[in-house]
This record gives structure tokens, C-alpha cells and sequence, in this order.
């Protein structure tokens, strides 16, 4: 018989049902009384904390400084950019009145508020905030010698997203979006593309993550974009989750708003902008990328505790000397460093079974467990156990070397679950070079992988397919090599392009 598994049902049995068991066993987040939106939990909250922390310093490191902007959107501004006000017209909350007036009911007595004082102007919850960001531009640019602008915002945004899901697609969630301003096309692009690279980076070195960089295509891109990059990552049922996005606006937002400058000729020119964004999804897509069927694993660099030690104490007269020996360990580790930061350990030492404790941390992901008892003590050993390797399997470590060695036990962590990571997206992606078996494909098992596919239809044919299969062109890879000409699986039509097609979050 299989071993017990601390989740059920397990990612084979319900996947989705899996990932809401995980997030509440790991103490994460829940589902809230306001409709598709969330509570983060501090074990959710401090994985976020961790991504912010890493991201902010990356988008600092690369010229861009933050700044805040209101929450509620003249709706004149999102009718500038007629696109985009279309593409987020349907997930818009709104708000319409200021002010709240008591009424008694005069059968029950009860006092119900009403809304009162309607707004003239009604202002709309930001779903994104190119316009609101857009008319500070405006205000602030005049001279090529303003721009670049390089601005970025932590915040909460609003879209009405019809089928919610913890972490992955909720109505409001928290999220950075980078908003920059250029002289050029050419530097807009360039920009676009740093910062693609920088999410892809960030989600390989820190997340585990291995993404497809690609562009959208048309029918994908964000509304009122000329171009929208993305890191598209695969998760443990084959589907994809779209990780971040980068989008050049062109000149599209600037002429609708008047971010305009004085050139170099002294000519008034429009400038060419730029917007990007990860959001509290990137969490929900680490959860399905790592974790299995006993729970969170999180990468150790986004681990609010990296390390936690349980003492073991089996008998009265040694109790304190062992709990003073774990907590002596965790000073000593606390002051050591991975990856710029002093090292996160927690000694557990609550008066609780060793069971439970052992398995509240396996469920909340901790990437290392020690554990030390009495011959521990003596011997001067630490018990290892890796959260990436089987939950029975333990090393026994001299204390010395364990502290010597901690970081490369945690980086040993991070590269097993990308190694892990690469292999599930490999075996999960196949090339396809005919419409038989391409229509065949997504109906042929229940996680039915990525194909990557000769492509050369257009908007309305590749939405058809979408629509037929519940797929989507998760992206056009961009590769440095370029594909040799193919006959494209529709049209037929020879072509070097190909698109990555699946079904995703
Ligand atoms: P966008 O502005 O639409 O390009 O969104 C930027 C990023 O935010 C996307 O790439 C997603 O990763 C994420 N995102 C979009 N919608 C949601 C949502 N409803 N909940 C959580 N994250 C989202």
C-alpha cells in the first residue's frame, strides 16, 4: 500500500482541489466574505515580503525608482486609450457614491445603510494604471532631458475576474507595475526587454522557476500594447501560468495622454512608453511548480523560515541542555548570510508531539528540517532533512560541518527543484507538425502537455482553435536560433515562426 499522504486528494487524484489543500495546510491564505478576493495569511504574506524584497532591489538596480499613485481612476482618464478602456471594460469595480446614509427599517428596526451622495464623476478601482500614471507623465515630462522616466509602483489593483482562485486569478491582488517613458522606440523596446529578462531571471534564481520567454500574439496582448512579452511557466499538471509581463505601448498611451517632450531639433515629439507587472501570482505558480503531495516546498530563498530546528527530548534529565544546544545552533546560523540576507531559522521548541511538529513544517515547505536529540548531543551530530528529498530520508551531520555547509545544502535545495522543474517542462513539451495529431492531442489525457508548433494562421483562425481545443497560444518563444521554414499546421503556408500552444491558469 502507498504511504499516507499528508494532502488529500493527492496532485494525481484533483490537482486543483490539491493546490487549495496545500495552501491551507501550509496556513498560506483563504477564501474571504468579499467575493474572489483573499486573505493572505502571514505564511503567504512573508513569501510575498521575500519576492518584493528581491524584486525591488532588482528594479532598483537597473535605473527605476518607486512612487505611489491613487487608488481610484477619473473614468475620463480610462477613456483616453480606447483599446485599453474596452480590454478592462468588463472587470471594472466602480464606485459611484461617497458617502453612507442610516435608514431604520420600520418593520424590523433594523439600521441598514444606504449609499447616498452620487458622484457627478464616478471613479473606477484601478485594474492597471497606465492612464492615472499616464497624466503624472504628462505632467512631468517636457524636455528630452526628463526622460527616461523610470518609475515603479507597489500596489493593489482590481479586476472583477469572474472564476477566482486563490493566489493565481483574484479579484483584487497585490502586484508591482513598472511604468517608463522614452525618447526612442528604440529604448522603449530595450527596456521592454530588460525587464522580461529580469522576471525570467528572477524566477530561475530565485523561484526555481524555468520559463518560455516569448511575445503574445496579437489576440493575447494587453490592451493597447503594440508588443507584450511574458514568462510562461509550466506547473505539475502540464498547464501554463502566465508569470509576468512586459508590454511596449509604442506611442499609443503618450499621444492619447500628451506625454510629449521638446527633442533634440527642437521638435515636439510623443514619447514611446512601457509597462510591466508580477503579481501575488507568482506564489500560486511556485506552490503548483514545487510542491507535492505532503505539501508546500518552497525554494529556500522565498522561505520565511529556511530552517527549522526540533529538538528531540525524550527524557527529563537532558530537556533543557538540548533545547539550549538547538537554540545555540540557531544563533550561530542566524548570523550567517545566503544570498545577501542573514539566514531565517526558527527553533521549535513548543511542547507538542514530535509528529506534528515534524509535519507542520514538511506541510508549510521548510527546505531544511534539524532535528537533535540526546545522542545528537553527545555525538556532537545534527539530523538533516531536506524538504525537496523523501520525507523518511535524514543524514546525520557533524554540528561543525552542518555549519560550514548550510549554504550549499540550501542551494543544493534551490537546484533540485529547478532541475526538477526543467525536466517536468521537457518531458511536458512536444513539437507537432500536423493538424490530425495537434487536435488530437488535447484530448488524448486529462494534462496534456505544450505543443510547439510551425504557426502562420491568422487572429481569427488561432482564436477558433483556442476556442475548439480551451487552449491559447501561451506565446511565440523567442529563441536565438531561427527555426527552419515549416509548412504551418492550418495554413499550410511555409514558415520559420512557431507558437506555443496549452492550456493554462
Ligand atoms: P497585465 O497587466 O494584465 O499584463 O498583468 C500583469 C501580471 O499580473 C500578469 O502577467 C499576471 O501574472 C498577473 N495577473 C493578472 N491578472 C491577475 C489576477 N486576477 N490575479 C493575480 N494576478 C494577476
Amino acid at each position: 500500500m502507498a504511504d499516507k499522504t499528508a494532502i488529500t486528494p493527492t496532485r494525481s487524484e484533483d490537482f486543483p482541489e490539491w493546490y487549495q489543500q496545500v495552501i491551507k495546510a501550509a496556513d498560506m491564505a483563504e477564501n474571504s466574505e468579499t467575493r474572489g478576493c483573499m486573505v493572505i495569511k502571514p505564511w503567504g504574506y512573508g513569501i510575498w515580503e521575500l519576492i518584493q524584497k528581491d524584486l525591488d532591489a532588482r528594479f532598483k538596480a537597473t535605473g527605476h525608482e518607486n512612487a505611489y499613485f491613487p487608488l481610484l481612476i477619473p473614468l475620463a482618464y480610462l477613456e483616453k486609450e480606447a483599446e485599453h478602456a474596452e480590454g478592462f471594460a468588463t472587470e471594472c469595480a466602480v464606485v459611484t457614491h461617497h458617502r453612507l446614509e442610516a435608514q431604520k427599517d420600520p418593520e424590523t428596526g433594523k439600521t441598514k445603510m444606504i449609499p447616498s451622495g452620487k458622484l457627478a464623476e464616478p471613479y473606477v478601482i484601478r485594474p492597471t494604471s497606465e492612464t492615472i500614471i499616464g497624466a503624472a507623465f504628462a505632467r512631468w515630462v517636457e524636455s528630452y532631458r526628463d526622460l527616461p522616466l523610470l518609475i515603479n509602483q507597489w500596489a493593489n489593483v482590481m479586476r472583477w475576474e469572474m472564476r477566482p482562485r486563490l493566489f493565481l486569478r483574484t479579484a483584487e491582488f497585490l502586484w508591482q507595475e513598472g511604468h517608463t517613458a522614452h525618447e526612442t522606440a528604440t529604448e522603449a523596446v530595450a527596456e521592454t526587454t530588460t525587464i522580461h529578462q529580469l522576471y525570467s531571471d528572477f524566477l530561475r534564481d530565485v523561484l526555481a522557476i524555468p520559463v518560455v520567454m516569448g511575445e503574445k500574439t496579437e489576440a493575447e496582448r494587453f490592451p493597447g500594447a503594440e508588443m507584450t512579452l511574458t514568462v510562461e511557466a509550466m506547473v505539475q499538471d502540464k498547464k501554463a501560468i502566465q508569470a509576468g509581463t512586459s508590454h511596449y505601448m509604442g506611442q499609443n498611451f503618450s499621444s492619447a495622454q500628451d506625454i510629449s517632450f521638446v527633442d533634440r531639433e527642437n521638435k515636439k515629439q510623443f514619447a514611446h512608453t512601457t509597462s510591466w507587472g508580477v503579481s501575488t501570482r507568482l506564489i500560486g505558480t511556485l506552490i503548483m511548480a514545487h510542491s507535492d503531495d505532503d505539501g508546500l516546498v518552497l525554494p529556500p530563498q522565498v522561505a520565511p523560515k529556511q530552517i527549522v530546528i526540533i529538538p528531540v527530548t525524550p527524557k527529563e534529565e537532558s530537556r533543557q541542555a538540548i533545547i539550549d544546544a538547538c537554540h545555540a545552533l540557531a544563533q550561530t546560523l542566524t548570523s550567517q548570510t545566503f544570498h545577501g540576507q542573514n539566514l531565517r531559522v526558527h527553533v521549535d521548541d513548543r511542547e507538542i508531539g514530535g509528529g506534528q511538529k515534524k509535519w507542520e513544517w514538511v506541510k508549510k515547505g521548510v527546505p531544511l528540517r534539524i532535528e537533535i536529540g540526546p545522542r545528537d548531543l553527545e555525538s556532537h551530530k545534527v539530523c538533516l532533512q531536506r524538504r525537496d528529498q523523501g520525507i523518511r530520508d535524514k543524514s546525520f551531520l557533524d554540528r561543525e560541518e552542518f555549519l560550514r555547509e548550510v549554504q550549499s545544502h540550501l542551494d543544493a535545495v534551490h537546484q533540485s527543484l529547478l532541475q526538477r522543474a526543467r525536466t517536468l517542462r521537457e518531458e511536458g513539451t512536444s513539437e507537432c507538425t500536423d493538424l490530425a495529431s495537434f487536435e488530437s492531442h488535447w484530448s488524448s489525457s486529462d494534462f496534456p502537455g505544450w505543443l510547439l508548433t510551425p504557426w502562420d494562421g491568422s487572429r481569427e483562425q488561432e482564436e477558433e482553435l483556442s476556442k475548439k481545443h480551451k487552449i491559447a497560444i501561451r506565446c511565440i518563444p523567442i529563441s536565438e536560433e531561427v527555426a527552419s521554414e515549416a509548412p504551418c499546421i492550418l495554413t499550410g503556408n511555409p514558415t520559420t515562426r512557431r507558437a506555443l500552444w496549452g492550456r493554462s491558469y
